[in-house]
């Protein structure tokens, strides 16, 4: 039986190379691909020469009016001219560098053709020449990659719907659908992916919005439920070991400190799950929170794990750890996915996790492979993960242990929308830095200006400060990231080396030699940290104060304000440089929001409001999760509603009984399957 849930390489004409390069874009199943929706539409309605405006991109039809004239540059240039009489108007049409399509002008010939209208010439700049033309108007455009071509993800979509529209079964039961006006599911998809017009594809839009929101907050919703309803840990710690721990730190707990901790401990210590999620501002001192809660599951006999988005992260926060503890009876250890499988530290690892003699592991998503088993787990924080996935949590409980989960992020949100997104999770939130931080001042520069940087800079470095220097971010492409962080390097070595050390840190590096390099630049055998984006979370060396960030306005707000968390960590006045020539007004805006203020929770908001405009790389920090056609901010009444309808369906006593919830449990059991009870 064909299921939604099988391999795209099931698909006629994807075999293992094109199964990776669409596994890459986030496409495993036929189901995905089927939800894989254009993210634009290029439409090739025929327009008329009336009704349209100069530089559109329009098909016009008409009749050939002239011979074709073809011109050739060089070997590979050239331009062909020919008149099209348009109704009772003659325009000229050009094709630039596409002399074969020569042959198919003849004169007096119907013909359709698309491209860019000038209007004061009367001239199209032809793109094509649609043949088929009275297929589809309207042509979605998909995401691709270097690996798979834009045309082959078209027709593999083709080619899937075909081949499975008939087990496109509804999820929304009818009632709903009915009162927001919904599309059945399979009309939905088809329109999305082959509208006939722009109407239809917007009625499929609004209802693949609701699609997409409803599924996530019934995931999300029912898990809640679910979860409420089992028997959580009880972790019943040592509060006068926990109070020397506290008394033992090298400075005193800020007051937001002591409430989170409260919060944190009180829910470890009820028999219920603790799913919280801490929120604080780069630099409110989070991980000493994270250390204070992982020595209360110890004491109370627990095992705690530690789980850092990279492996500097981990290492860094093992090493924190270690000093916290060095006076305390706990065994850490680290586990990363470069401590090699087959290695005999490995397997000793493993074992004293297994056996209880590790009491707290710190790592990396490796901790939750499948070979790692835990004697007694009680609890698990994730660091700078925006969303502790259902999926990861359940990876946990396939190991048989419901441990309880505090999620930090130092990208805070808006409440309204943390409570649609973050619905399942109870809050927390650090609302201030600790106390004698000086604002990092930051300063935007033009790209003619980065000399003065440099002069600041080595006037800084003489008094014996460290600097961070941030390479631009190329996209989706690590070896250009590399070759860039290299030239800068190469450049900056020959500035100001023998006087000042420079070192480079690039994501290609394994991650010992990161390690290494980090730990050098702690210990200042280098002044100057030349890096790509690998630094951006978390890392903590309090002697670095400046900060040059590159290109800056390729970045978003969220992940500068990361950036610019790595200085003003310590007692001295830090300071942060923006080099940027924006391309547009968005850009500037960024770099003005950024030079004003260093509140997290505004530029959070800033980010909002800019959010989507402009053309920002990689903006996987701004701490709202992924949607593929909704945008929780431009589309919060959807998600409100859909929230709203979630909440009805799943907290009705009858839910699992009703036979109109039938599509909607199956959803659940087939994205939750196992170990959710649906009784
Ligand atoms: P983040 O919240 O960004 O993870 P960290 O936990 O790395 O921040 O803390 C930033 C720095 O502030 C660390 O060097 C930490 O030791 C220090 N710190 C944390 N809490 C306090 C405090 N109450 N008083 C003074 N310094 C603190
Ligand atoms: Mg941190």
């Amino acid at each position: 039986m064909k299921s939604l849930a099988d391999p795209v390489a099931a698909l006629k004409g994807v075999g293992p190379k094109s199964a990776v390069a669409l596994n890459k874009l986030g496409i495993n199943t036929v189901g995905d691909l089927l939800l894989e929706y254009p993210f634009r539409y290029d439409d090739f309605a025929v327009r008329k020469l009336s009704e349209i405006s100069d530089q559109e991109k329009v098909t016009l039809k008409g009749t050939v009016a002239s011979e074709a004239v073809l011109t050739r540059f060089g070997r590979k240039k050239s331009r062909l001219n020919f008149r099209l009489l348009v109704d009772h108007d003659v325009i000229m049409v050009t094709f630039f560098n596409q002399p074969y399509l020569a042959q198919k002008v003849e004169t007096g010939k119907e013909m359709a053709v698309y491209g860019k209208w000038d209007a004061k010439r009367q001239r199209l700049a032809g793109m094509k020449i649609l043949f088929n033309e009275g297929a589809n108007d309207l042509a979605g455009v998909y995401r691709s990659s270097k690996d798979i071509k834009q045309t082959t993800v078209k027709k593999l979509v083709k080619q899937a719907y075909d081949g499975y529209k008939d087990v496109l079964t509804d999820i929304i039961p009818e009632e709903t659908r009915c009162k927001f006006r919904l599309l059945p599911r399979k009309v939905m998809i088809h329109d999305m992916h082959f509208p006939e017009d722009q109407r239809t594809a917007n009625a499929a839009r609004r209802s693949a919005i609701f699609d997409e929101f409803f599924c996530f907050q019934v995931k999300m919703q029912f898990v809640r439920k679910v979860k409420h309803k089992e028997q959580g840990i009880k972790i019943v710690y040592d509060n006068s070991q926990l109070k020397l721990f506290i008394s033992s730190l090298p400075f005193e707990l800020t007051d937001a400190q002591k409430k989170v901790v409260n919060e944190i401990c009180s829910d470890m210590h009820r028999d219920i799950h603790m799913n919280r999620l801490l929120q604080g501002d780069v630099g409110s001192g989070k991980t000493v929170v994270a250390a204070i809660a992982l020595y209360a599951a110890v004491t109370a006999g627990f095992q705690a794990a530690l789980m850092a988005p990279t492996e500097i992260l981990a290492q860094q926060h093992a090493e924190k750890l270690d000093h916290l503890f060095s006076k305390f009876n706990v065994n850490v250890a680290l586990l990363t996915g470069s401590t090699a499988s087959r290695t005999k530290t490995r397997r000793e690892l493993l074992r004293h996790l297994n056996d209880g003699q590790i009491d707290i592991v710190v790592g990396t998503h490796a901790l939750i492979q499948d070979d790692v088993a835990f004697k007694k787990l009680g609890l698990v924080i994730t660091d700078e993960q925006h969303r502790f996935g259902v999926n990861q949590r359940q990876k946990f409980k396939d190991k048989g242990i419901t441990p309880d989960v505090l999620a930090m992020t130092a990208t805070p949100i808006p409440r309204t929308l943390a409570i649609t997104l973050y619905g399942e999770m109870d809050v927390s939130t650090i609302n201030e830095l600790p106390k004698g931080r000086l604002p990092i001042e930051t300063v935007w520069l033009r790209e003619k200006q980065l000399n003065e940087a440099i002069t600041f800079l080595k006037k800084q470095l003489s008094l014996g400060a460290q600097a961070y220097v941030i390479s631009p971010l190329i996209e989706e492409s690590e070896m250009m990231d590399l070759k860039n962080a290299e030239e800068i390097f190469a450049k900056l070595k020959k500035q100001l080396e023998p006087a000042y050390h420079v070192g480079l840190l690039h994501g290609r590096m394994k991650g010992s030699e990161k390690n290494e390099i980090m730990t050098d630049f702690k210990n200042k055998k280098f002044d100057i940290l030349v890096s790509t984006t690998v630094i951006e979370v978390g890392v903590d060396v309090s002697n670095a104060t400046m900060m040059l960030i590159l290109d800056a306005d390729r970045f978003g707000l969220a992940q500068l304000h990361q950036l610019r968390g790595r200085v003003g960590r310590g007692k001295k006045q830090s300071y942060c440089f923006l080099i940027a020539d924006p391309k547009n007004e968005y850009g500037v805006a960024r770099m003005k929001v950024m030079a004003e203020t260093n509140d997290g929770f505004v530029i959070a908001q800033k980010d909002l409001e800019l959010r989507g405009q402009g053309d920002i790389l990689g903006n996987k920090q701004s701490g709202v999760p992924d949607f593929r056609v909704g945008d929780p901010v431009t589309d919060l009444r959807i998600l409100q509603a859909a929230q709203q309808e979630a909440s009805e369906i799943i907290n009705d006593s009858e839910f699992t009984r009703k036979s109109s919830n039938k599509g909607l449990i199956n959803y659940l059991r087939y994205e939750l399957d196992k170990g959710i009870s649906f009784d």
